[in-house]
């Protein structure tokens, strides 16, 4: 209970605050060690986890890889991008697990830990990343940290922000809406280009001896992301309906890249209120829409509800799959089906 409350202190950014701020914590913390002084309540298991932290800082068994580069990353879609570009000579590590979303994520303390022997830390600009990205840094001084999204310009959406999952309190209660940049830039082909490029230049920044084996993967990815572009514009050329609904706005950069609309189920990281999800159900009506997006990453109530309205369905397509070139060729046809079905309807 103590070490829990002394972690979230940290987490919460307790060396940003200034000294006002700082008293309400030291004043809470004070009182629960009081109080579990009382109890005796204890945790042992945390603890321990800080002691192991300690002594693994000082391994020195840093440089035992055959010679690859450690690059840890912020999202498993980063780990295709890197491994395209570096290929055997690098081994990349994925900060938000698979199953999780990258608005949220906490890292864990072992992956902190598996920083000390990381050598760039490629990041992509992700909401986690704004609260992490000092401790991040802090847990491994030597190593790159790098923004892999410079360059580009980001789209702007309503507040990104999953904290209010799975409550009901709606944003209504909230006062105003906070507009945010929209963080979803690897599901554009063509700003993942940008990205390589970044990618290739931090390689070749750690690891000069090599540029050339990055320059031609480099060569070889871009012209991967070409064709991709070039099936996806392919796919959903003829589409009259180019309007979709989807739980989670991910799909901002895509559809403004293939000329579709994307209409968000959530806004600002939370359920629709009933009189939004009223004027969803009816918008979906009037363009005889038939299926609703969501993703496996994110519950999405809300998408059943308009789904069951509209005597349609939910389809799964994730922001997040591994084998991204692929993912994105999937999710270029199952839009161009359903759309077309819903057109054809009229
Ligand atoms: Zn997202």
């Amino acid at each position: 209970m103590i070490m829990i409350m002394i972690i979230i202190l940290m987490l919460s950014g307790y060396e940003s605050m200034n000294s006002s701020e700082k008293w309400f914590p030291m004043i809470l913390l004070t009182l629960i060690l009081g109080i579990n002084g009382i109890t005796g309540c204890t945790s042992t298991d945390t603890t321990e986890t800080v002691n192991s932290e300690t002594n693994n800082s000082d391994n020195p068994e840093q440089t035992n890889h055959q010679d690859q580069l450690d690059i840890t990353v912020s999202i498993i879609p980063q780990e295709y991008f890197v491994k395209k570009i570096g290929g055997d000579r690098v081994r990349v590590n994925v900060m938000v697990e698979p199953g999780a979303v990258p608005a949220t994520y906490e890292p864990k303390p072992q992956q902190l830990q598996a920083l000390s022997e990381a050598e760039a830390y490629i990041g992509i600009g992700v909401p986690f990343e704004t609260v992490w990205m000092s401790r991040i840094s802090q847990a491994n001084p030597k190593m790159l940290t790098v923004d892999s999204t410079e360059g580009i310009e980001r789209l702007t959406m309503i507040a990104h922000d999953h904290d209010d999952h799975g409550n009901h309190d709606h944003h209504g209660d909230h006062g105003e809406q906070e507009t945010t940049l929209d963080p979803h830039v690897w599901l554009s082909p063509r700003l993942v280009k940008i990205q390589a490029q970044n990618i290739y230049e931090t390689l070749v920044k750690l690891d000069p001896k090599h540029q050339e084996i990055y320059q031609t993967n480099l060569n070889n990815f871009s012209q991967e992301i070409e064709e991709l572009d070039s099936q996806i514009r392919a796919n959903l050329a003829a589409l009259k309906q180019r309007k979709f609904i989807v739980f989670h706005p991910a799909w901002g950069y895509f559809a403004q890249e293939y000329n579709l609309t994307q209409v968000p189920v959530e806004i600002g990281g939370q359920e629709p209120s009933a009189a939004e999800l009223a004027e969803l159900i009816k918008e979906a009506k009037k363009e005889k829409i038939k299926v609703i997006f969501a993703q496996p990453e994110l519950s999405s109530p809300s998408a059943k509800t308009i789904a069951k309205e509209i005597k349609g369905e939910v389809l799964l397509i994730s922001p997040l799959a591994a084998d991204w070139s692929h993912n994105l060729l999937e999710v270029s046809q199952t839009f161009a089906k359903v759309l077309k079905e819903e057109k054809s309807r009229e």
